[in-house]
């Protein structure tokens, strides 16, 4: 199996650019960030408050998430309701970064990631697919951009969805999240030691889609 993974902070291009490289290479696109978001929608629904850890972590046998796929699009269950557009609003954003630094929470998902890897040729995104859930993966890429670039693209996205924000709401948000996710005792969002650094703020997106496949191929090669 060809295993991909691709880490790297918020709004860095990395879902864009990997949905785009599986299309092309035919692999699954694994969207780990979905899955984390999910949890989060769950205890937002709850009332639950973020920094409660230990409700967080009593509500998990409640939790039943399936991730399926539609025209090579993924697609989260939470519970057997599909949640993929639900997960996407700011709000649950910062739910999604605050259950992920319980580490209850990242064993509960550690199996459904490596299942897909398993089963799959996959490219995975996230914050610790390199260094944590495929340590073994075929090629390890952390991708970034600058603070600005990301905030600028994240805004859009949110426009184009029709969410009401402001782009200093967004760059705000965003620098927290990325400041909680790299710092946190579990799981930090840092570069694996064999991972291929990938900034792409100068780059625009078929290219960076050629240059990740090139590496892929590269190191597919190498291992035979
Ligand atoms: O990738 P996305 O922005 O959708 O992820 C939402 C949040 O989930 C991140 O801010 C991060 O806190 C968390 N996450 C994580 N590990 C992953 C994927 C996401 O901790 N592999």
């Amino acid at each position: 199996m060809i295993n991909v993974a691709i880490d790297g902070p918020s709004g860095a291009g990395k879902s864009t650019i990997a949905k785009a490289v599986a299309k092309k290479k035919g692999f699954i696109y694994v969207d780990t960030g979905a899955l984390y978001r999910s949890i989060g929608l769950y205890v937002s629904r709850k009332g639950i408050a973020k920094e409660d850890k230990e409700s967080i972590i009593s509500c998990l046998p409640e939790i039943s998430l399936e991730l399926k796929y539609v025209e090579g699009v993924q697609r989260v269950y939470l519970n057997s309701e599909d949640v993929s557009e639900a997960i996407r609003m700011p709000e649950i954003s910062m739910y999604a970064s605050a259950v992920s630094s319980v580490q209850e929470v990242r064993d509960f998902l550690l199996g459904i990631q490596r299942d897909m890897a398993k089963k799959y040729d996959v490219i995975m995104d996230g914050r610790d697919i390199g260094t944590v859930i495929l340590p073994d993966a075929t090629v390890k890429i952390f991708m970034t951009a600058s603070n600005e670039g990301r905030a600028k693209r994240r805004y859009k996205e949110l426009c184009e969805k029709g969410v009401e924000t402001t782009y200093e709401e967004v760059l705000r948000d965003m620098t927290e999240r990325d400041r909680a996710d790299s710092t946190r005792a579990i799981a930090p969002a840092v570069p694996a030691e064999d991972a291929i650094m990938f900034d792409n703020t100068e780059y625009g997106i078929e290219e960076c889609v050629d240059r990740i496949i090139d590496i892929i191929e590269e190191a597919a090669a190498k291992r035979g």
